[in-house]
C-alpha cells in the first residue's frame, strides 16, 4: 500500500467526467486500498479516484477515519437511486485546501455501488454519510463542492478559488 499524492484544483483530472470501472480486478483493489490509505493520512473522510489522479468511477468513505472498519465504504460505479429532504452543512474537499462553506443536498439517499469483486449491492445513508457519498459522487462527474455554492458565498469561493489557481483561468462559471 502507499500514499498517493492528493491532486489539488485547479488540476484538471478534477473536472474529468470518469469513465465506469468494468475490470474488477487486482489493479482495481490495489488502487482502492492505496486511496483508503491516502484517506486516513491526509485525514479526510472521501476520496474519489480522480483526486488521485485515475479516471474511474470509484471512491472510498470512512466518516470514523480509520477508527472503525465498519465504517469504511468501497465505491465503484455508484449510481443514486433516490433522494430525499434537503440539509446545509459545512463542506472542504482535500482538493481545495484550506476552503470550507455551506453546501445544500440531500439528506437522505439510496444508493446502487459495486464491491471490488464486481457484486452489486444497495445502500441506504443519511445525514453526514449521504452527505460524504455525494460529494465523492460529484467527484467522479467532475463537479466540486464550490459549484454547489449560490450567491454571496459562490463569490467568496471563486475569489479563494482565484488564489488557490493564480496562473489558471479555470473558476466555476
Ligand atoms: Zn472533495
Amino acid at each position: 500500500m502507499a500514499i498517493l499524492p492528493i491532486r489539488l484544483y485547479p488540476d484538471p483530472v478534477l473536472r474529468v467526467k470518469c469513465p465506469p470501472v468494468e475490470r474488477f480486478d487486482a489493479e482495481l483493489r490495489n488502487l482502492a486500498a492505496d486511496m483508503v490509505e491516502t484517506m486516513h493520512a491526509a485525514p479526510g473522510v472521501g476520496l474519489a479516484a480522480p483526486q488521485v489522479g485515475v479516471e474511474a468511477r470509484l471512491a472510498v468513505v470512512d466518516l470514523s477515519v480509520g477508527k472503525d472498519p465498519e465504517e469504511l465504504l468501497v465505491l465503484v460505479n455508484p449510481e443514486v437511486l433516490n433522494e430525499e429532504g434537503r440539509a446545509s452543512e459545512t463542506e472542504g474537499c482535500l482538493s481545495i485546501p484550506d476552503l470550507t462553506d455551506k453546501v445544500d443536498r440531500p439528506e437522505r439517499i439510496r444508493l446502487r455501488a459495486h464491491d471490488l469483486a464486481g457484486q452489486p449491492f444497495e445502500l441506504e445513508a443519511d445525514d453526514w454519510l449521504a452527505r460524504a457519498i455525494l460529494h465523492e459522487i460529484d467527484h467522479l462527474d467532475g463537479v466540486l463542492f464550490v459549484d454547489r455554492l449560490r450567491g454571496l458565498r459562490k463569490e467568496r469561493a471563486r475569489r479563494a478559488l482565484k488564489k488557490l489557481a493564480e496562473v489558471y483561468e479555470e473558476v466555476p462559471a
